[in-house]
């Protein structure tokens, strides 16, 4: 048996990328073969085993049919006669379609190298066409490399477009596609990865609510960009810069998703929006599956971003609901990410990209002040039940209120 490494670690190794996991593809060898070295067999659909001792992947190589819609579709060959270049004729990108052996001698029969070079994304053959989710996993290797200067190259974007208007997304598994647009998103540039499916078309399919955000006016004098999907893109932009962690980026890029609502007679305003668009981030949230943090955040910024940036107005009373709504005695870092989120969502703007925001250290005092309120005097008092709820909100109010003076003061 030959075995090479393929994938990403050949590329990345050629970009002069730190690797941090490594794919490799066994050639010439059986099931019984790998099984008696020691290997663990895992994944009840291919041969792919997991080497003893590094825990790494090792798949035998296999070439592929496709047999049906979507992922299940599939009819998988792995036998000692499938060639290397077989196996790599499946893979998506001609980037990801070299292989190496232990020498580092290159096989590289689709011309990555010369891609990687000319810092493009280039599908390998037309079977491309027989697994949707590669037009997630192209637009997210746009946003990872997109700094390096990598576009997709027109006949890719040309398929990743036909794909798109087939219907086959719509075949595809919250999971596999949570898994591409979390790692997505947490990319560099993750603007990029919704501007490639915009670009496709695979944006109005995947997520109609954010495509429709795209020629939809804002009043210029708080958003000089004025569309709303510039906007949004700006914000998860923001949210990159500033290393934001996975919920933020999920919440930013939901934000707004209200605004897609208004009737265009209402432009350029927006009244409600914040709480019209509840039931889309909701639809979005579940169409993904997305992680419990990730759907709540984007369902509590959704509807308490405008609170975040008028927070220096806000009543003591509004402030303590705020407060409340987000748990903050208990919660204390999703209020965090609540605050960063909405601090995105300032700079998010054009222009405007540097400006402080004076309204996130106000909201932290604010919930520390309500923070300090201590329950056990009240206990001591005799409170119980809902009448101690009450007598505790009762004294953080007052320890909002005694904030706020002192804030302004
Ligand atoms: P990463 O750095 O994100 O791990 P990678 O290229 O190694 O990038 P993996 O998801 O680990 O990506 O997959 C390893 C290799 O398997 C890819 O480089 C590609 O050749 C192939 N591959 C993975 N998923 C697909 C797919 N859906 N269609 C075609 N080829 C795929
Ligand atoms: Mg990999």
């Amino acid at each position: 048996m030959q075995i090479y490494k393929v994938g990403g670690a050949v590329r990345d190794r050629l970009l002069g990328k730190p690797v941090t996991d490594i794919d490799w593809v066994v050639v010439g060898a059986t099931t019984e073969e790998m099984l008696a070295k020691g290997f663990r067999p895992v994944g009840a659909d291919f041969p792919v085993f997991l080497h003893p001792k590094s825990g790494e992947e090792y798949a035998l190589a296999r070439t592929e049919r496709k047999s049906g819609r979507g992922y299940g579709g599939f009819t998988f060959h792995a036998s000692p006669e499938v060639t290397l270049e077989e196996d790599l004729i499946r893979r998506d990108l001609t980037i990801n379609a070299m292989a190496e052996d232990d020498q580092q001698n290159l096989t590289d029969p689709y011309h990555g190298q010369r891609d990687l070079e000319a810092r493009l994304l280039r599908h390998v053959s037309p079977a491309f066409a027989e697994d949707p989710l590669r037009v997630l996993r192209v637009a997210r290797f746009a946003a990872r490399y997109a700094g390096l200067g990598f576009t997709v190259a027109p006949e890719t974007l040309e398929l990743m477009r036909q794909l798109s208007e087939s219907g086959e997304l719509e075949a595809l598994t919250a999971e596999r596609s949570w898994k591409e647009i979390s790692r997505a998103l947490m990319e560099d540039q993750p603007r990029v990865f919704i501007e490639v499916l915009r670009e496709c078309g695979a944006l109005k399919v995947l997520m109609p609510e954010v495509d429709a955000l795209f020629g939809v006016p804002q009043p210029e004098a708080h958003h000089p960009e004025i569309d709303t999907g510039v906007h949004t893109l700006s914000v998860l932009e923001q949210a990159a810069r500033h290393k934001q962690p996975l919920t933020v980026r999920w919440a930013c890029l939901l934000h707004d998703l209200g605004k897609g609502l208004t009737p265009e007679e209402e432009w350029p305003r927006h009244i409600a929006h914040e709480h019209k668009g509840l039931k889309l981030i909701k639809a979005v949230n579940e169409r993904f599956k997305a992680p419990k943090d990730c759907q709540e955040l984007a369902l509590l910024v959704g509807e308490y971003h405008t609170h975040g940036h008028r927070a220096l107005e806000l009543k003591p009373s509004t402030l303590l609901e705020l407060l409340q709504s987000f748990d903050v005695y208990r919660r204390p870092q999703r209020f965090e990410e609540f605050i960063a989120a909405c601090e995105m969502d300032a700079r998010g703007r054009k222009g405007l990209e540097q400006r402080s925001y004076p309204q996130a250290d106000y909201l932290r005092g604010a919930a520390n002040a309500a923070r300090t309120v201590a329950v056990q005097p009240l206990l001591e008092k005799g409170f119980k039940g809902p009448e101690l709820g009450e007598a505790i909100k009762r004294e953080r109010l007052k320890a909002l209120k005694a904030y706020k003076d002192a804030a302004s003061a």
